[in-house]
């Protein structure tokens, strides 16, 4: 995998085509680890609730338990299936998007009417967190897109904001109407990202603080999907972030997008 062909530096055609196929090789070696170390941190997310499903019974079975007991172990157990359903769910919609099956059901709607749903959904979880969750006064606007996907991609980052900010925090929602697109904006006042991590934030299985992800139960697969569905609509994420202070996610959609 490391071998190249060798270069005369003489600048003629055989040099130029060596050089441009050591180029190629580069690639291909790239993708290659980037692939390697994917598999690696999949293996890793699965298998650690796995092992702790499997030790917890086996302390269970090693004697006589109370009903308390096994209710405890039946909760702890449940925690860590549904940690492994969510990374085989994001799995499949990777690969889904990856194969490029993923097509688009297209159909207008209003978009601030979606955003008002999911925050909805979000708010019984934000209380418990005791997290301020609002929104500026979205205006009325219709997008041609696919609704579902869409829904993912701001559940995502809803659900984000609200897992990376303490207690006491604010959550806030934001949407403009600008001339052929529209710009949903999710604040937070959590944890902020730092510029080293900005640049990973969207890669697979990458996460800031692994340490934390039991606690806070990431795949670090949710902005890689999202970011294929909003590139599917032919549009962009962004983030912009500070540490400490918190992060601002913007989702740029185009308003009408054609089926192609
Ligand atoms: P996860 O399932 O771990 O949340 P994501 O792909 O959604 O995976 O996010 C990748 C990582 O980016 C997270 O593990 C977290 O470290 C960081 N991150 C995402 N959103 C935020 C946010 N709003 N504030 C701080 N860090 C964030």
């Amino acid at each position: 995998m490391k071998r190249r062909i060798f270069s005369s530096h003489t600048g003629d055609e055989v040099d130029e085509l060596a050089h441009t196929i050591n180029i190629m090789l580069d690639r291909i070696e790239e993708s290659f680890t980037k692939i390697a170390q994917f598999t690696a941190d999949v293996s890793h997310e699965l298998r650690t609730p796995v092992a702790s499903l499997k030790t917890g019974i086996e302390v269970m079975l090693s004697k006589d338990r109370t009903a308390a007991e096994y209710r405890k172990l039946l909760y702890h157990s449940l925690v860590s299936l549904e940690r492994i359903t969510r990374t085989i769910s994001d799995l499949m919609e990777l690969s889904r998007s990856d194969s490029g099956s993923n097509i688009l059901h297209l159909k207008s709607f209003n978009l601030g009417n979606t955003l008002k749903e999911i925050q909805r959904k979000f708010s019984p979880v934000s209380d418990t967190k005791n997290i301020v969750l609002s929104n500026k006064e979205f205006p009325e606007v219709e997008i041609n897109g696919d609704k579902i996907m869409l829904r993912r991609v701001f559940a995502n980052l809803l659900d984000n904001a609200i897992k990376y900010t303490s207690p006491g925090g604010r959550v806030y929602i934001s949407l403009e109407d600008r001339n052929d697109d529209v710009i949903v904006s999710i604040t937070d006042t959590g944890v902020g990202i730092t510029e080293e991590s900005l640049r990973k934030i969207f890669d697979r299985c990458f996460r800031v603080d692994t340490s934390r992800s039991g606690e806070t139960g990431g795949s670090g697969l949710g902005l890689s999907i999202s970011k294929n569905i909003v590139e599917f609509h032919k549009g962009r994420i962004e983030v912009r972030s500070d540490i400490g202070v918190g992060s601002t996610f913007d989702v740029i959609l185009p308003k009408n997008l054609i089926n192609s």
